[in-house]
């Protein structure tokens, strides 16, 4: 039996949540309710890193003596923005949770039962903020953090290594094998330079100081970043602690994450596992970065748009509809406001929701529908079109194919003229025809929204009375005038009203 196992980055949780981050998990709630459209049992999981060093220094920062309540309280802030956003994750992770501590003290005694894991001296630029070394060229003129612009400490001590560099030949070999494993193809090259040129052994823990994961069997030592983090994508499906659930997920099927970690999660994430002796994941897929009209997303430019503001304006449907339109997947994109009020009113007020209103009213107090095969063959390649450009990760593409056959519907209704129709009483059977054919590619068209547009499809299917249309296979239902019983066609009020500035 088939199975979709999709993450999101566990995102930091010092953080607040931004358009960035919205962005990406909306992606993945895209592809998971995808997949779960097509009948395939799907478990989507995103969730909180929640065990860095510098969350004592904002828990202090923001006033708070208590760590562990000050993560609770921004955890729970993640979680609230996602459900407000309608995000259909299956699971939520958080770092600090018994499961996953469970979890990684059994991986990490794994890999040193694979004799991966040895003793060494470090030494380097520490940045506390980025929770990463420096080397001296990377600093600024006066030595700061680029980032953070702070100095950097000089961090001299012993930790535990893992032996990345003996999985070389295996992780150039399993690219090799599996071509589509980092993707889109234009990250790959960059993922095979790094292993080939500069795969380290990496330092996987740091002195204690009161927060992280104590090493097992060393709480001198916690856990360094990889080696906890990236173990959530196990510990949420039950590494360590549910066998049965553990076999059914594993291995996942799609990494979604930023392009600024894809080459820890196609190089030094693998050979974890291959150490751990689990098998890989299938994909791990980069999405781009993009900007605020024009300029990056930072704290010191306040432009981090948080999502919510802009679904009090525009709806969550309308914000998931312009983000995945607008951005090609796996590349970078340029977001604004007067963007997202343009595909607006043109695409979604004046496009969508016209061609549904145009229809319901046409519709209304007309009794006999027949549905005719004037549509048929052009939803049929939509379907098609459909399927194969979301195997190929392109969610955009898909959204294009979808506004296509919106065109074609408004250019039917404009050829077969069903208002003139309506005025001659000799052609009823010509009008139920047509009226009968635009219903029916209402409810394909709410069928091919659905992971996109969750909110708007079921209200096109409400204004149908088909409100139990979902719990049909897409197989049974995407079949042209595949209707189970009469529409109940009643007027409901626009699906995106025209905004007045
Ligand atoms: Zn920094």
């Amino acid at each position: 039996m088939r199975k979709f196992y999709i993450t999101t980055p566990i995102y930091y949780v010092n953080d607040r949540p931004h358009i960035g981050h919205a962005y990406a998990t909306f992606s993945a709630d895209t592809i998971a309710r995808y997949h779960r459209l097509i009948g395939e049992p799907t478990m989507f999981l995103t969730g909180t890193d929640e065990n860095a060093e510098k969350n004592v220094e904002s828990a202090t920062a923001a006033g708070e003596t208590d760590v562990q309540h000050y993560i609770d309280r921004m955890s729970a802030l993640w979680q609230v923005t996602w459900d407000e956003l309608g995000i259909s994750n299956d699971d939520f992770i958080r770092t600090t949770e018994e499961r996953h501590l469970r979890g990684v003290e059994k991986f990490w005694q794994a890999v040193e039962q694979s004799g991966d894991i040895y003793k060494g001296q470090y030494e380097g630029l520490y940045c506390i903020g980025c929770e990463a070394f420096y080397r001296e060229s990377d600093l600024t003129p006066e030595g700061l953090c680029p980032l953070h612009k702070r100095k950097p400490e000089l961090v001299k001590e012993e930790n535990y290594f893992f032996r990345v560099s003996k999985y070389k030949d295996a992780l150039l070999r399993y690219h090799n094998e599996h071509p589509t494993f980092a993707a889109p193809a234009s990250r790959r090259q960059e993922v095979l330079r790094y292993i080939t040129d500069h795969l380290e052994d990496v330092s996987i823990s740091r002195t204690a100081k009161g927060w992280g994961i104590p090493v097992p069997g060393d709480a001198s030592q916690v856990i360094y970043v990889w080696f906890d983090a990236l173990i959530n994508y196990l510990t949420a499906v039950g590494y360590g602690t549910d066998d049965e659930t553990f076999a059914k997920w594993w291995p996942a099927d799609m990494h979604l994450v930023g392009k600024d970690i894809i080459k820890f999660h196609c190089a030094l994430w693998p050979a974890m596992l291959l150490s751990a002796g689990l098998p890989l994941p299938a994909q791990v897929f980069a999405h781009g970065f993009f900007t605020i009209s024009e300029e990056k997303i930072s704290k010191s430019l306040g432009n981090a748009i948080d999502p919510r503001d802009l679904v009090e304006t525009y709806g969550v449907d309308a914000l998931r509809y312009f983000l995945l339109r607008e951005i090609p997947f796996g590349g970078d994109g340029d977001f604004s406001i007067e963007r997202l009020a343009g595909r607006y009113d043109s695409d979604l007020a004046s496009g969508l929701g016209n061609y549904v209103s145009r229809i319901l009213a046409l519709t209304k107090g007309v009794e006999m529908l027949t549905v005719g095969n004037d549509l048929k063959v052009v939803f049929d390649e939509t379907w098609k079109s459909y399927h194969r450009h979301f195997a190929a990760n392109e969610p955009g593409r898909v959204l294009e194919v979808i506004w296509q056959v919106l065109k074609e519907g408004d250019r039917y209704i404009d050829e077969c003229a069903p208002w003139a129709l309506k005025k001659d009483a000799e052609k009823t059977d010509e009008l139920a025809v047509v009226l009968g054919t635009l219903i029916e590619s209402l409810r394909q068209l709410a069928w091919l929204l659905t992971p996109f547009m969750p909110e708007t499809a079921m209200k096109i299917f409400t204004s149908l009375g088909w409100q139990d249309e979902l719990k049909r296979s897409l197989t049974e239902a995407s079949v042209w005038g595949a209707q189970t019983h009469g529409p109940v066609v009643a007027t409901t009020d626009p699906l995106f009203p025209r905004l007045t500035a």
